[in-house]
């Protein structure tokens, strides 16, 4: 039987980065992914993800996004087609919002270039938006979105190209640890490799054990609705938002690719789930949550309802993500706990994996993202 340098077990936002980028070292690399290439029973779909300079979360997560943007590029030449769409970002708040502060703060550390304006100037310039009075935002003009779904298709392809091997609706069963490295079973067949790459997403938990009380699976709603004014919500009128207001956290899109303005809260409903038996439909209750939101600082998108989806985040206790080796396993590292706000560093989370991979270690500063955080949850 073939001795594949490294099995992926899930081909999502960041496996199929994973996949790619060690395809292009010239490891002999197969993908697995317990359902279609791409599918919407995990996190990336729903067209977009935001792509933000502006890092509220924590101003040393800059310098792996400047990587992000300088890989996804290359991807888009790679691939011969248009994945990141650059919009601007506004990202609004009262004064005292951590939104505000944090994205002011991470400009500042990394000298990012922004704006801050006041809500009414943000509605004069950006007329599709009506902020409050009393609101600020900082405007940063490398924000934008990234093509969630055509990015996973555009890194299996490549990876593809450079000879890789990928098997949808074929879950891995179990992986073990072997003298080769591991060995991953499927109802199809069993694979040895010596290096294994964990990026299951909201699954995580149920591919290695020491991620289940630390990647917990939240689900998630987003809605597009009709703008009155479909103009003001194109594109080139309409930056990308993230914005903090009484009512929680919300982020939003211009019109594209499906019809209307699109709307997410992070963490909508607070609903800890299986990701296998998660309400996947969405309800009345749902769509309240995004309209009377839209209704109030976006009047004009909100109009009749054209579609609401379901979709997953997987929380680690601190929502920053999970990047290391197995704490146990050398030749197994995990990329999981995305928290929400993963996908637009799906590129340089590839190139980590790759280099995790391939060296055990790697250029960019993980301290962040290392397990061993969580060693007093994980004993619990
Ligand atoms: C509504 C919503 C909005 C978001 N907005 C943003 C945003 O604006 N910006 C941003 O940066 N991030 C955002 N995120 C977060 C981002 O989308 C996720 O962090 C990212 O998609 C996670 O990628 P992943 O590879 O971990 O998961 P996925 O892309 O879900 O991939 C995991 C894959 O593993 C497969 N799998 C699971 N178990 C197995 C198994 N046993 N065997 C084989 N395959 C398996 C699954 O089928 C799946 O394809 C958002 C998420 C959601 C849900």
């Amino acid at each position: 039987m073939a001795i594949y340098d490294a099995i992926v077990i899930g081909v999502g936002g960041m496996g199929s980065a994973a996949l790619y980028q060690m395809a292009r070292r010239g490891m002999n690399v197969i993908g697995l992914d317990r359902y279609d290439i791409p599918n919407d029973m995990g996190s990336s779909h729903g067209i977009s993800r935001i792509i933000r300079l502006t890092y509220h979360e924590n101003p040393s997560y800059v310098p792996l996004l400047r990587r992000s943007y300088e890989l996804w590029r290359q991807l888009e030449n790679t691939a011969d087609e248009r994945l990141l769409i650059s919009t601007g970002i506004v990202n609004a708040g009262k004064e005292t919002s951590s939104v505000f502060q944090g994205s002011k703060e991470s400009c500042e550390t990394h000298n990012v270039p922004y704006e801050v304006m006041s809500g009414p100037e943000v509605n004069e310039r950006f007329p599709g938006y009506q902020l409050p009075e009393d609101s600020v935002a900082v405007y940063q003009a490398d924000g934008g979105f990234l093509l969630s779904e055509r990015c996973i298709v555009a890194n299996v392809n490549a990876a593809l190209e450079l000879g890789a091997e990928v098997h949808g609706r074929e879950p891995a069963i179990f992986w073990r640890p072997t003298r080769a490295g591991v060995r991953v079973e499927t109802h199809r067949s069993d694979y040895d490799a010596r290096k294994l790459v964990i990026a299951a997403g909201a699954w995580s938990g149920e591919m290695e054990s020491i991620l289940k009380p630390i990647a917990i699976p939240e689900r998630q709603v987003l809605g597009w609705f009709q703008p009155s004014r479909p103009e003001l919500y194109r594109p080139d009128r309409f930056p990308v938002f993230s914005a903090e207001f009484e009512e929680g956290r919300y982020y939003g899109y211009p019109s594209y690719g499906i019809p209307g303005f699109k709307i997410g809260k992070y963490n909508h409903l607070r609903q800890q789930v299986s990701p296998d038996s998660m309400d996947r439909d969405a309800h009345p209750e749902d769509e309240m949550v995004l309209r009377g939101f839209t209704r109030r600082y976006m009047p004009l998108a909100a109009g009749p309802t054209l579609a609401l989806k379901t979709c997953i985040f997987t929380n680690t206790p601190d929502e920053h993500f999970i990047l290391d080796v197995h704490p146990g396993y050398p030749q197994v590292s995990i990329a999981a706990g995305f928290s929400g706000h993963g996908f637009k560093f799906g590129s340089v989370v590839g190139e980590i994996m790759a280099d995790l991979a391939q060296e055990g270690d790697t250029r960019h500063d993980l301290s962040l993202f290392r397990l061993n955080r969580f060693d007093a949850v994980k004993s619990q």
